[in-house]
């Protein structure tokens, strides 16, 4: 069984096959998919959760849990209402992590003071609600800066929490990964570890101890070769997971291992939470 630790199921480019493409995944041993609830904009981001219940209990379907988080440029959309918004939704049992939030320098978008004043708003809210978090970070192009913000912040706010989360997409270097794994935090690694150029990405990779990473395919981008520039599905996660089982030099088995106790023991999971 191999988990998907970040895919966006709620995308409008499911809307026609959401049902077909749960299924594919589960056929292909995806056991478990955490549907990322950030929607198009912040007030949507209740819709992972609306995913996930519109499956319980459906079969062939895998696990799915939810999140709920304003995305890095969507955060000069936050008020009052939003961050109300927010904390009832980590309330709720099926919302088990609160992201994607973090720092987005590569993009153009929102100010990078708002960026980090949105993120703290929301790690308040993620720690008076247990829920540990999954951090976008991507700094511009050969620079460190948004790993660099990111850390002061969490070194300050996150850290003396204990609840750890996931730094999603990996794709930092070696001090990035250990800061990382020192915190209580996993390194998620999507499709883009599969891609030719990512040797550097997968020295890191190699370096890392099983206990610390998790497998994702941030569906329906970033899908891994042999599927590259497709639209993505959680189906593809076993791609990636081959990839970093070789990087490792571990069977593909300790893998899909490795990652499932990795991530039922990050959100203390209970077999009766979620939509089975
Ligand atoms: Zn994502």
């Amino acid at each position: 069984m191999l988990i998907d630790s970040h895919a966006h199921l709620d995308s409008e480019r499911y809307a026609e096959d959401r049902a077909a493409m749960l299924a594919r995944a589960f056929d292909a041993g995806v056991g478990t998919v955490l549907a990322i609830g950030i929607g198009e904009q912040a007030g949507g981001m209740h819709r992972a959760l609306d995913v996930c219940r519109e499956f319980k209990g459906q079969p062939n379907v895998p696990r799915l849990y939810a999140s709920a988080g304003v995305y890095p440029h969507n955060t000069p959309e936050i008020d009052d209402g939003v961050l109300a918004q927010l904390d009832g939704l980590l309330a709720e049992p099926e919302v088990i992590a609160c992201g994607e939030i973090g720092l987005d320098y590569y993009h153009e978008g929102a100010a990078h003071d708002t960026q980090r004043r949105g993120l703290m708003q929301q790690l308040e809210i993620a720690a008076a609600r247990n829920r540990p978090i999954l951090i976008h970070c991507r700094p511009e192009d050969g620079a460190t800066d948004a790993w660099d913000d990111l850390f002061l912040v969490l070194d300050e706010i996150w850290r003396p929490t204990g609840l750890g989360g996931i730094m999603h997409c990996f794709g930092g270097n070696w001090e990035q990964a250990r800061r990382s794994l020192d915190m209580g935090f996993l390194l998620s690694f999507a499709g883009n570890l599969t891609y030719p150029k990512a040797q550097p990405l997968r020295d890191v990779a190699a370096r890392l101890p099983l206990e610390g990473v998790l497998v994702e395919t941030d569906a329906p981008w970033l899908a891994p070769m042999p599927n590259r520039g497709k639209r993505n599905e959680p189906a593809w996660v076993l791609h990636t997971a081959l990839v970093l089982a070789e990087v490792l030099g571990v069977e593909a088995e300790e893998i899909a291992l490795a990652t499932t106790k990795n991530f039922f023991r990050l959100f203390d999971l209970r077999a009766d939470v979620g939509n089975w």
